[in-house]
């Protein structure tokens, strides 16, 4: 199923046609509205006029966060005020957030490009959509909503937490479809097994966008084989709107990425040099179709690769992997390169290993990682525990190349988040 077949099907050729045209008309906007872009073309000694073909992305400015940041709260404008409807800021992860403005056009093009994702999962009218992000200033929820209003899908915007409640909102209204982070999956999952609710049995939900932050296959394993339903990996940032950005087809093999929206690159993050196809990378984006504030190769600091080869479901649209991690998330423990991803990765495929996890860094080359377990193996046999304690210790040594301290901990101990999930705790720096 399609939301638009001419645009979504298109062929190669004409798509990167479409991409030209829309790179010229941006770089021209931005550079006529845009003090900030107008001095950074200056300094690079080149014009709107010089792009002629795809590859003369390349000589246009990269935009930072830290751009971003110093133009705040107005700077990045390219309309004028009485343009704007919207504000979002960055959910500030890693620091202080960044404005982000949508006209008009902005807020329905946003809410197109979920249209296309929502139905490339199978949704239909009668479904009825959770909306379990936080409404607000962030892009997560109120990007996703309307979205699928557009779609004609009844939605509840339950937002996040209140776990109880939003187990009789599913109950009561039927819900089929849920938008949540992995993290909260995971303690709503935590939450129905002590209550000895199987969701099979008991309700009637049939998939889930799961975004917002990294997770691994195995978790996505764990979440369908609890709840019986197919979930789809959802990526997007709040410069590039928000969710609606890459989005999983019914082949969950990669997340199409709208290029007739974006172009995509992936860089060397130190060098800021092009990779070829199929390596790993930086993500860079640059907006083709934003009217309130385009912004032109936006260093997401988010580590993928492009998935060569063409998906079953006949987009055009390429393919990205799973988000690797952030090239400011990556951990280094004596000049070793992790991610916490690779962390998760192994907890989670391990049968004993309850929801909940964190990653202490304590010394500059000391880690520990506490691990919320199965409540039965706190049955007073030590041996259990101690042989437990040794496997997650050696399947992180052998995927890590370093030796993690391993604390178990029985489930409930870890705070849990309604948000993004915070999993490292860096103590080196407080
Ligand atoms: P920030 O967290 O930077 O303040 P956002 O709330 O816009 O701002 O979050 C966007 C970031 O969230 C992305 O750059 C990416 O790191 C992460 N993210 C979003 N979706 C996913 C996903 N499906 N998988 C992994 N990471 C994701
Ligand atoms: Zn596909």
């Amino acid at each position: 199923m399609f939301w638009q077949k001419d645009i979504e099907a298109l062929s190669r050729k004409a798509l990167e046609e479409l991409q030209l045209k829309r790179l010229k008309q941006t770089a021209h906007r931005a550079c006529k509205n845009i003090p900030f872009y107008k001095e950074r073309f200056s300094k690079l000694n080149i014009k709107p006029n010089d792009i002629t073909s795809l590859k003369d992305i390349q000589r246009l400015p990269f935009t930072t966060r830290e751009d971003l940041r110093e133009n705040y709260p107005y700077g990045m404008l390219a309309v004028s005020k009485e343009q704007v409807v919207r504000l979002h800021t960055s959910s500030g992860t890693t620091g202080k957030p960044k404005a982000i403005f949508f006209s008009k056009k902005d807020v329905d093009r946003a809410a197109e490009l979920i249209a296309r994702c929502l139905i490339m999962t199978g949704i239909k009218k009668d479904d009825v959509l959770q909306n379990m992000m936080t409404y607000g200033l962030f892009t997560g929820a109120l990007v996703m909503h309307y979205g699928a209003e557009k779609v004609g899908v009844l939605v509840i915007p339950a937002g996040p937490g209140n776990t109880k409640r939003q187990i009789a909102l599913m109950q009561d209204f039927k819900t089929t479809t849920l938008h949540l982070t992995p993290s909260y999956a995971l303690y709503l999952a935590s939450v129905m097994g002590n209550e000895g609710l199987v969701p099979r049995r008991d309700l009637s939900l049939r998939r889930a966008y799961l975004g917002s932050e990294p997770y691994s296959e195995e978790t996505r394993d764990k979440i369908e084989k609890f709840f019986g339903i197919d979930v789809y990996n959802s990526y997007g940032l709040s410069e590039m709107n928000g969710p609606g950005v890459a989005f999983e087809c019914v082949n969950k093999n990669g997340m199409h990425l709208w290029e007739d929206n974006f172009i995509m690159e992936i860089i060397d993050p130190d060098t800021g040099k092009k990779l070829p196809e199929g390596e790993k990378g930086e993500l860079v984006l640059t907006t083709l179709c934003r009217e309130a504030m385009p912004i032109l190769r936006y260093r997401t600091r988010d580590i993928v690769m492009i998935i060569p080869g063409k998906c079953k479901c006949g987009r055009t649209h390429r393919r990205i992997s799973r988000i690797i991690g952030r090239s400011d998330d990556m951990i280094i423990i004596r000049g070793v390169n992790i991610f916490p991803q690779q962390i998760e990765r192994v907890l989670m495929g391990i049968k004993a290993v309850a929801q909940n996890y964190q990653i202490v860094l304590e010394a500059y080359d000391q880690m520990t990682v506490r691990v919320e377990i199965s409540k039965d193996l706190f049955d007073g046999r030590v041996e259990h525990l101690v042989n437990l304690q040794n496997e997650i210790t050696e399947k992180l040594r052998s995927e890590l190349l370093v030796k993690p301290k391993v604390e178990l901990l029985e489930p409930g101990t870890l705070p849990v988040s309604e948000g993004k999930s915070t999993r490292v705790i860096d103590k080196r720096t407080l």
